[in-house]
């Protein structure tokens, strides 16, 4: 019966009836009394707490003043008219403004008497104001005895202009929690689990979030929700890692053999890291069972993953497969089959490429080898996912820049031999951990998070346009060395135009800055032909001319290790993984590498943080971190998949050690009742059950 409760629809509640009750479900999704417990606070604010009016900012949240009102006036404007009221305390004056309820309030104010003035402050015609603050006298303010920590919760324009307010949702609480005062709640978690995460009842948990008795009461009802939250989606990764396992079967391979022995003693021309090794290990493991890998193996750019997916290739040679590495453009195709060519050739291996530009000729020996089985590693750009492409026994992909990729264009690759082959992906955006947890719970995350010794760190510096006269004569000093240099433009859609223009007035003032004969310049944008592109680009890949000026298409991979500057223009308009990944182009040589990071004077506060995050640190994890926290996780690819988008508690970017709390307490319980079939996990499975009913039906419909 106590359930039942739980679904009264919510115009029974005192206070609110059919009236309200249709707005609270038409604007806030509230149908009955257990959605109403489930809508929650999107802040609080500190009772306790009073600001002098000189600590405001406009960033100031919610604050509370104590001082007194000085004068006030109407101000007659084009519709109606505004009151502003002059209000003090000892510490300086904010004017308060009211558009709404004007003859009310004056009324009630008196000049000079003590009152608290409770609001957000804003800026308006550049001064720092507050609009439709509270106002009480402190006598009246001090007879209430409130709770330090007061729930602010969301409202809508709608609901504001029906008189619903904070005060209205108070009581709808307090009456909520009168009439549910004898219910049990059910627990979800059995008594173990919540002793041993230290939660809270479900029951006292919900209650401290809309009324918390202190601080520390209110932190715990947070985390009981939020790990209660992340549990499902780790259970639901779980689960799907689990179904996977048993749904594809793949090749082991079981030895390790001459090849991969011979290159490690023979060819190897560098000591591998001990991220490395941990790595290739991780591989070998997977490699070895009768179950298809899905490891995704992240690393920094220059972190060394090329070496490591050659390896595993190496392995599956041994076993008798053949494997195949696929780059997301031609010029990286081209740079990863030089590279490895050389490497693998005094082993007798025989390695092809196959691009767009392959011609008819060599395709047809192509299709050949790979068909009979002569040819052991194919490299190449979409192309080899082509029907076509046959090959005699595939048993490892190898697929570079994931995301860059399909889904759809993956599936195919599995398609390639009876049983799918093992599948590597290797990316170089950095993933934070709590995020690569949930994204990425069902497939296998491997980390290099070391680089090679010796590696010199690039530099990197913030300039101002004002500066630009030093950065280009920075940049011909590097050029008499022998280095070569990028010069990168934003390109966004939103005003592509703009973009282009800026593109093309800056190459302009650059041909004038770096004349010919002594320099030459290449240009690559998005709006060439491809075949001009690589044109271009190769130009500068031989060093036939030393500056690039490009817009981000240089940003995937491409390998010049002359290259040691690199200039980036309008840095404040990048997003951080963006710049991060625009600057590991340079410093894949042995001499000392800068980024420049150009910006107009003026930086908004994100702005500015990610410039600075950028010249402290090269940690792409760092990075990754910082990305997150700024922009949460709807920009990262995959989140939409994953349920993330849709935690009503928890913050994946702060959440860490939280997600990490879930994650452990959903793997033990499938290793201990892997159906849920004991009575203390009864509620678990029930609850499970019904959110994939519902991602179900929901992935239906989108
Ligand atoms: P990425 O992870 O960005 O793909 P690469 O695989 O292209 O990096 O490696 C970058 C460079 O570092 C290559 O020239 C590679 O030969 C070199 N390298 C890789 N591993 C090591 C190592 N353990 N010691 C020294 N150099 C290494
Ligand atoms: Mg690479």
């Amino acid at each position: 019966m106590s359930q039942n409760l739980l679904k009264t629809p919510i115009e029974y509640l005192k206070g609110v009836g059919p009236k309200l009750g249709a707005l609270l479900k038409s604007e806030l999704g509230i149908f009955n009394y257990e959605d109403l417990l489930h809508f929650f606070p999107h802040r609080y604010v500190d009772k306790s707490k009073y600001y002098k009016i000189n600590e405001l900012t406009s960033t100031s949240t919610e604050v509370q003043i104590i001082g007194k009102v000085t004068q006030f006036r109407e101000v007659k404007q084009k519709r109606g008219s505004r009151l502003v009221v002059q209000f003090e305390d000892d510490s300086g004056t904010i004017e308060l403004v009211w558009f709404k309820g004007i003859k009310w309030i004056k009324e009630r104010l008196k000049i000079n008497e003590p009152v608290v003035v409770s609001g957000k402050p804003s800026l308006f015609s550049r001064k720092l104001t507050i609009s439709h603050p509270d106002i009480e006298t402190l006598e009246k303010h001090r007879a209430q005895k409130l709770s330090p920590l007061q729930p602010v919760y969301p409202l809508t324009e709608k609901l504001t202009s029906r008189n619903i307010n904070q005060k209205y949702y108070k009581k709808l609480f307090v009456n909520l929690f009168t009439q549910l005062k004898d219910t049990r709640f059910e627990e979800v978690f059995s008594e173990a689990i919540t002793k041993q995460f230290k939660l809270l009842t479900k029951k006292e948990a919900l209650f401290n979030l809309h009324f918390p008795k202190d601080i520390n009461k209110l932190n715990q009802a947070q985390y009981t929700l939020k790990f209660e939250e992340l549990f499902y989606l780790q259970l639901a990764m779980l689960v799907k890692k689990l179904v996977r396992m048993h749904k594809y079967k793949s090749y082991p391979f079981e030895n390790v053999g001459d090849y991969f022995n011979q290159f490690y003693k023979e060819q190897l021309p560098f000591e591998l890291t001990k991220a490395q090794k941990r790595v290739l290990k991780e591989i070998r493991n997977d490699l070895g069972r009768p179950v298809q890998m899905n490891r995704l193996l992240q690393g920094d750019v220059g972190s060394g993953k090329t070496i490591v997916a050659l390896m595993a290739v190496l392995i599956a040679l041994d076993n008798g497969f053949q494997a195949t590495l696929m780059a997301p453009t031609e010029i990286l195709a081209i740079q990863h089959f030089n590279s490895i060519k050389e490497l693998v050739e005094p082993l007798g291996v025989n390695i092809k490429l196959l691009t767009g530009s392959t011609t008819k000729k060599n395709r047809t020996v192509l299709h050949e080898e790979l068909e009979n089985g002569s040819l052991h590693i194919l490299v190449g750009t979409h192309a080899i996912i082509e029907d076509k492409v046959l090959f005699k026994n595939l048993g490892l992909v190898i697929i570079d820049e994931q995301h860059r990729f399909g889904v759809a264009q993956r599936a195919k690759v599995y398609k390639k031999n009876v049983f799918p082959p093992h599948v590597l992906v290797m990316t170089a955006t950095p993933i934070p951990r709590t995020l690569a947890m949930s994204l990425y719970g069902d497939l296998d995350v491997s980390v290099i998070d070391e680089l090679p010794a010796g590696r010199k760190s690039i530099k990197t510096v913030h300039k101002r346009d004002a500066n630009r006269l030093g950065v280009f004569g920075f940049i011909r000093e590097e050029i008499k060395k022998g280095r070569q240099v990028y010069i990168v433009y934003p390109l966004i859609q939103e005003s592509e135009k703009l973009d282009f223009k800026d593109l093309m007035d800056g190459y302009e003032s650059i041909s004038r800055s770096f004349p010919l004969p002594e320099y030459k310049i290449s240009i690559v944008h998005g709006k060439m032909k491809p075949a001009d592109k690589d044109f271009e680009m190769n130009r500068f890949v031989k060093g036939e001319t030393q500056i690039m000026v490009a817009t981000t298409v240089i940003e995937v991979g491409v390998n010049v290790p002359n290259a040691s500057v690199m200039v980036i223009e309008s840095a404040e308009r990048f997003g951080l993984s963006q710049l991060h990944q625009l600057r590991g182009r340079v410093g894949r040589g042995a001499e000392q590498s800068y980024c420049i990071l150009m910006t107009k004077d003026q930086l908004s506060d994100d702005g500015k943080l990610r410039i600075e995050t950028l010249c402290k640190t090269n940690d792409g994890f760092e990075i990754a971190e910082v990305d997150l926290k700024l922009r949460g996780p709807g920009d990262i690819m995959g989140t939409q998949q994953s349920g993330i988008l849709n935690l009503k508690m928890a913050d994946i970017a702060k959440d860490t050690k939280i997600m990490e709390y879930a994650r452990y307490a959903a793997q033990k319980l499938l290793e201990e009742d892997p159906n849920f079939t004991k009575e203390e996990n009864k509620n678990i499975r029930i609850k499970f059950e019904e959110l994939q009913r519902s991602k179900l039906s929901w992935s239906r419909i989108s």
